[in-house]
């Protein structure tokens, strides 16, 4: 066995797993039986394991587990109570946060300092919805009739999330935290190819003392395991962070169901640069918006328009910047980027970059890569108009398309021209004009100077093929949460007559 195996079964056990990816059903880890999966660690290629696809019947185990579990959590526990079980969880998670960064580093192939900030990130995650749990006040509204009519949020029972490979354990902490913080039961299903840190996540949170089977993790596919949830009488809420290709099948499913959604899918996002702005900083904030995470973030600022007086010069900048990023093992602590997370994103990317040169993009990229991983090396493409291909379709890699543009109008024309509506970025020192983007540009996150700055207490989301609904802040509150409106009539004689519902 190689020492990068040794290392990644040394954290698992630390953490109590097995050799190979299970399911948490109900508390056990539990085989899966269906089809044959297998992890390739994308640093060396090399096979990882082979483990079982959930499959169905594990989904249908897992539906009626956090139903059971459900009732006792939102019943029979105090919110207090709750809030501090998240508490707990939030320190078990920073206290074992190495063996979670070295998982997630070797599955997914993402830089050690990037995992263990998002490790951290996900103990801030429980810990700020912990705060939450025990403050979800209704209101009460001065009707006119006299009533006496409130509001109360009440948790909607079991919800279904399924999430993507990029940010596996930060994914699986955005929306566990604050489904359970509002009293959900909890059906989560990792990407196949990463599912690791997301078991790890919930048993260390059962632990700390969450309810066996409150929060069941399937290891498997979407369309057998996936399918099955989505289709079982116990969820009410399908949350899907993902492709805009898999979140259409996704919400067509919930759909034929009449089960709700959140989808949080893809973007192709305009990182705006005006030559009033800093440059060094626009330069840096550049590089970090799409070479970080190799890329494959859905925030990535894909799409670099720059004013055209300062263009050639900015873009020069960029491609003397982006030639000393420091590709590498994602377990070295000085690896920026590491390689793409998996074959199939790899081929994707390769091809985006074959179908620019078509197109007639001037490439700039460095020649050497280390081709024993997945590394495709930060590239940047010119000469191509916003219309091209890799201008409008997400590329999920260490590509950047660079635009000119004129002045206001055309900057905000170029950046609203996508099929996409998740984020973007203006770099400029006029105030006014970076408060005229901000309004201008459509994206549910927006950054002025900055890029990539996100928090828990934010909302976060889309719209158009970025998907609908809000995850973070109180905005996620609201969406594993309803309303029910309560009357009470304090009237000697009763109104029943008055009462109007069409
Ligand atoms: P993907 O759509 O291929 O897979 C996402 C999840 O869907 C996986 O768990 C997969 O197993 C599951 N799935 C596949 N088919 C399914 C089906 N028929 N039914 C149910 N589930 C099914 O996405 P990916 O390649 O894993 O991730 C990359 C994408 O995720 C990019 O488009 C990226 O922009 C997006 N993303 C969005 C956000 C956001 O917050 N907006 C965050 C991270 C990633």
């Amino acid at each position: 066995m190689s020492d990068r195996m040794h290392v990644l079964q040394g954290a698992m056990a630390q953490l109590g797993l097995n050799r190979l990816p299970q399911s948490l059903i109900n508390g056990q880890l539990t085989d899966g039986s269906s089809t044959d999966i297998t992890l390739i660690d994308p640093y060396t290629k090399a096979s990882i394991c082979t483990y079982a696809d959930a499959g169905v019947e594990l989904a249908r185990l897992a539906c009626n587990a956090a139903k059971e579990s459900q009732v006792v959590w939102a019943k029979h526990m105090s919110a207090a109570v709750r809030g501090q079980v998240m508490q707990d969880i939030s320190r078990a998670v920073l206290d074992q946060a190495e063996p979670l960064a070295i998982i997630e580093a070797i599955i997914a192939g993402k830089p050690i300092r990037d995992c263990r900030v998002e490790v951290a990130k996900v103990a801030e995650m429980f810990a700020y919805y912990a705060g939450w749990a025990d403050k979800l006040h209704g209101e009460v509204i001065p009707v006119p009739s006299g009533h006496l009519n409130y509001t109360q949020r009440e948790p909607l029972g079991v919800v279904f999330q399924i999430t993507p490979w990029n940010a596996p354990i930060f994914t699986a902490g955005w929306q566990i935290a604050p489904a359970i913080a509002t009293g959900n039961g909890v059906v989560i299903k990792p990407s196949e190819l990463t599912p690791v840190t997301t078991v790890a996540l919930v048993k260390l949170a059962e632990d700390a003392g969450l309810p066996k089977g409150l929060v069941n993790v399937l290891c498997g596919l979407g369309p057998t395991a996936g399918q099955a949830a989505i289709e079982h009488e116990a969820v009410r809420k399908v949350v899907f962070v993902g492709s805009p290709q898999t979140g259409r099948l996704v919400a067509s499913a919930a759909a034929a169901n009449l089960k709700p959604c959140v989808l949080e899918l893809g973007g192709k996002s305009a990182n705006i640069v005006f030559a009033d702005a800093n440059l060094e900083h626009a330069c840096l904030g550049a590089q970090a918006a799409i070479f970080s995470a190799a890329g494959q973030s859905c925030v990535a600022g894909s799409r670099l328009l720059v004013q055209q007086s300062i263009h050639d010069q900015f873009v020069d900048m960029l491609a003397r910047g982006m030639d000393k990023i420091n590709l590498g093992d994602p377990l070295n602590d000085a690896t920026e980027v590491g390689p793409i997370s998996n074959a199939r994103q790899f081929d994707h990317v390769t091809r985006m970059i074959g179908l620019a040169k078509n197109e007639g993009a001037t490439i700039h990229s460095r020649p050497e890569v280390d081709d024993s991983g997945y590394f495709i090396a930060p590239t940047l493409l010119n000469n191509l108009p916003n219309s091209a291909s890799p201008a409008q379709q997400e590329i999920f890699g260490p590509v950047v398309t660079a635009i000119p543009f004129a002045d206001e109008a055309d900057a905000i024309a170029l950046a609203n021209d996508t099929h996409f509506g998740l984020a973007g970025a203006v770099w400029t020192a006029d105030v006014g004009r970076a408060h005229r983007m901000a309004e201008a540009v459509r994206a549910g996150t927006f950054w002025i100077n900055s890029y990539k700055a996100i928090h828990v207490s934010s909302p976060f989301g889309g719209s158009l093929n970025s998907g609908f609904g809000r995850s973070s802040g109180t905005d996620a509150l609201m969406e594993y949460t309803s309303a029910k409106s309560v009357w009470l009539d304090s009237a000697p004689t009763p109104r029943i007559a008055f009462g109007y519902v069409p």
